[in-house]
């Protein structure tokens, strides 16, 4: 029978019949939000960027922060479900995701060389923001942490202790890293987009904001399927160094923001980050059956509005519609 972890009898190529719907579900999401970063025309920014007194040094300080994260970021994810996550997770439906995920991370690590080449920066500058910006690196550090046990040779995801170690890390890479430490980037680059300025970057951050959503929602019913599966081991104790990790996860985005927005720009500041971080830290903990932490209210109730756009009529429908049609012409 088909089970998420350590079904060593069934055959990883044999995806039919389907027992994860939600798999399948979220791979076909994944495909119907197909995008390239050179659809988006960034004349505008460059602009904006080369302009004397286009941007104050507040702003670019923000959106450096910002590229410097998400640059190294995205291809560290992509190494992550790679090299560790795929080699234990031998369910066919869930790879068929992963490999579209995969796929989507090297769309986004693409998207950041575009912005490096389009607005001329120095690539040494940026794809070294995550060893010499320490805001940045602790972020890194924390993820790049959570893959050294399963990536030891050694490891497996048998007996108690190791599902709950798998488990523990599955939370790191979609809770904490793509859930959580992508949020306080996005909230700054949607509300630089919101007030017309980088609109280029801005849509980029927005079409990854959609791919995002899936990539957590997966990670969320990946985890909760194993849980339902292995009761066993969703004890209090683990419950509670999994909250704690993600506390620590929100702790760390804080103090990325503040690092980010020293000031505070557009009606932005770091308090108000806080409060939204708090806040996404809640949804992030329900969504995996654990009790809030903190009881904060949305700040910045827009972005859960670009957010559950994507279900609707919406911005992206005018490409969606259009990779549809070029996907018939390619039959005829
Ligand atoms: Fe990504
Ligand atoms: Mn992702």
């Amino acid at each position: 029978m088909k089970q998420m972890l350590n079904a060593s009898e069934v055959d990883p190529n044999k995806i039919l019949p389907i027992k994860y719907e939600w798999a399948r579900t979220h791979y076909k999401n994944g495909v119907n939000n197909n995008w390239v970063p050179e659809e988006i025309p960034m004349q505008q920014d460059i602009e904006l960027w080369k302009k004397k007194d286009g941007l104050n040094e507040d702003e670019k300080r923000m959106i450096m922060w910002n590229l410097g994260f998400f640059s190294t970021a995205e291809s560290l994810t992509a190494n992550n479900i790679v090299l560790s996550i795929y080699r234990h997770l031998t369910n066919p439906e869930s790879r068929q995701y992963l490999l579209r995920q995969a796929y989507e991370e090297a769309v986004h690590t693409e998207t950041f060389i575009y912005c490096c080449d389009s607005l001329g920066l120095d690539p040494d500058e940026v794809y070294n923001m995550y060893v010499n910006i320490p805001s940045i690196k602790a972020k890194d550090d924390y993820v790049v942490d959570l893959t050294k046990s399963i990536l030891d040779p050694n490891f497996t995801t048998v007996g108690i202790d190791n599902m709950q170690r798998f488990v523990y890390d599955l939370v790191g890479y979609y809770v904490i890293m793509e859930g959580i430490f992508f949020y306080a980037g996005f909230a700054m680059m949607l509300s630089l987009l919101r007030s017309n300025k980088m609109v280029g970057v801005g849509e980029q951050f927005q079409y990854i904001l959609r791919d995002e959503t899936v990539h957590l929602a997966f990670g969320s019913d990946l985890i909760n399927t194993i849980v339902q599966e292995n009761p066993e081991i969703w004890t209090d104790k683990f419950k509670a160094e999994v909250t704690d990790s993600i506390k620590k996860g929100v702790e760390l985005e804080v103090m990325y923001a503040k690092d980010c927005l020293p000031r505070g720009i557009m009606g932005l500041n770091a308090e108000m980050i806080k409060e939204y971080m708090q806040y996404i830290g809640d949804r992030r903990l329900e969504r995996i059956g654990l009790a809030k932490a903190y009881g904060s209210e949305n700040p910045f109730p827009w972005m859960s509005e670009i957010v559950d756009l994507k279900k609707e009529k919406n911005f992206f429908e005018t490409r969606v519609t259009e990779y549809k049609h070029r996907g018939e012409l390619a039959w005829d």
